[in-house]
């Protein structure tokens, strides 16, 4: 993946993706532990650049719901949406509402060339609803 997206091949980007794919939607804090039980010595500093090349190179994808910190997955290219339990946090894929990112044909594009649908489907998590009920 890395050679593909023309990016120099080092252990830490090796162990950056892999913490990645590993866990989805994982914080930063998530993927430094991650990364550090392969790579002892690697520094903070070290994964949040390792992420930010990652994520400008298109093989992570950078996600932020209002109130969350940033949470990285692999899982990038397909516009996929995500749902959000309002109270514990768990974040979950969605796919498009209807097929094939139809969601990204605005009624009204206003001019804009429109590559990306950004959707948030908040609620409560089916732990965290059952544990409201009773
Ligand atoms: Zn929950
Ligand atoms: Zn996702």
């Amino acid at each position: 993946m890395l050679r593909e997206a023309a990016l120099r091949v080092t252990r830490p980007r090796v162990a950056v993706l892999n913490a990645v794919h590993a866990h989805p939607h994982a914080d930063t804090d998530s993927i430094i532990g991650a990364v550090r039980r392969e790579l002892p010595g690697v520094s903070r500093q070290a994964v949040y650049d390792v992420l930010h090349a990652l994520t400008a190179a298109g093989l992570v994808r950078r996600i932020e719901p209002s109130g969350s910190v940033a949470r990285y997955e692999s899982r990038v290219g397909d516009n996929h949406h995500h749902v959000v339990c309002r109270s514990c946090g768990l974040i979950a894929d969605v796919d498009c509402a209807v097929g094939a990112a139809p969601c990204l044909t605005a009624s009204d594009g206003r001019g804009f060339s429109i590559d990306e649908a950004e959707v948030v489907y908040w609620g409560l998590c089916p732990d965290c609803s059952t544990a409201g009920n009773s």
